[in-house]
């Protein structure tokens, strides 16, 4: 047992799995909520398929209440679009030789804190995990996946391999992962091919199979395609049509985290999934209308004009 500690900023689903997972297997665990916003009273986690749930242990505090140079391991567990202004909240209180692991799902956000904070070592972590909130500070671990943990820059190259290490500690499926750009990018295409008509036609992800939205998925996937190629990407053997045909079948009755974030009236990150993939197409000089219109469709009809 370890009683090194981890700092997790966010006590969302996502922030309070690991919290839980890492508290469970030993760690010392700081979980970070918004300033202004009353902290969970109790920490309660539902590992995957228990019948019931085992309380864990955490401080509970605010990024101001962190003194200068504490956080030596830091687990970024915000959505997407949150993240830059999280870590610049918690900035004074990363120790020289911090770690800073980020966790969101899409692209984008993870490299905009590894452009932004390139003085620390940044490892990003791809995740297939799937977990929600009962209530406040009790989460249930719903889906059991892999995550992948691998560098985003230099000084993340050189620690890479102790995290995991740690990671591997808990009761979680973690895999090292040389190269995480690239299971980034296959994550970003089934996100792609999913979540947005899911969200648009407030579908499950079996739903797609009907002919017509599987139509629209074969675009979006041909697009995609023709994105990773011109970055020398590696494409899955069956295509990437194949790829998220896959997974909309194992995950046929499930709604996508794009469904349950407009469902709680929440903005999603679209910004990071097909946002992320018009910026990469329009750099390349390669058409991607299906993305353009799923894009705009999302911001029309669930974000305000000044939500991004
Ligand atoms: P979530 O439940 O909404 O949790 C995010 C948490 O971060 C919220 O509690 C939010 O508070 C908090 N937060 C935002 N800004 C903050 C700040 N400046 N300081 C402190 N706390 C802050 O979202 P999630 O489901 O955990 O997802 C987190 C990321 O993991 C997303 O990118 C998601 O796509 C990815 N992911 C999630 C799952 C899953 O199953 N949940 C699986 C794989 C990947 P407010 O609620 O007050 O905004």
């Amino acid at each position: 047992m370890s009683q090194t500690q981890w700092t997790v900023l966010g006590a969302g689903s996502l922030g309070c799995l690991w919290g839980g997972y890492l508290n469970r297997a030993g760690f010392s665990v700081t979980l970070l909520h918004r300033s202004g916003v009353s902290a969970p009273e109790s920490l309660y986690l539902t590992p995957f398929q228990a019948t019931e749930e085992v309380a864990f242990e955490a401080k509970l505090k605010s990024a101001e209440q962190c003194a200068p140079g504490s956080i030596k391991q830091l687990i970024i567990a915000t959505k997407a679009q949150d993240a830059l202004t999280a870590v610049a909240g918690v900035e004074h209180a990363l120790a020289d030789d911090a770690i800073i692991l980020v966790l969101q799902n899409g692209m984008g956000a993870q490299q905009a804190v590894a452009e932004k904070y390139d003085r620390y070592a940044i490892v990003a972590a791809c995740i297939t995990d799937g977990a929600f909130r009962s209530e406040p500070g009790h989460v249930i671990h719903a889906g059991k996946g892999i995550s992948r943990v691998g560098a985003l820059n230099a000084k993340g190259k050189a620690v890479e391999s102790a995290v995991v290490e740690q990671l591997k500690q808990m009761d979680l499926v973690i895999e090292h992962c040389p190269d995480i750009n690239q299971a980034l990018w296959n994550k970003l295409a089934i996100n792609i091919g999913i979540n947005g008509l899911t969200a648009l036609d407030q579908c499950l992800n079996g739903e797609l199979n009907d002919p017509e939205r599987l139509a629209h998925v074969e675009i979006l996937c041909q697009e995609t395609e023709q994105v990773m190629q011109s970055l020398k990407l590696q494409i899955p053997e069956h295509g990437l049509f194949g790829l998220v045909k896959d997974v909309i079948n194992g995950t046929a009755k499930n709604r996508s985290s794009m469904l349950q974030d407009i469902q709680k009236g929440k903005s999603t990150e679209i910004e990071y999934i097909n946002g992320y993939l018009l910026k990469q197409a329009k750099a390349l000089g390669i058409p991607a209308p299906e993305n353009q219109k799923i894009y705009d469709a999302v911001l029309k009809r669930f974000h305000s004009a000044n939500a991004l």
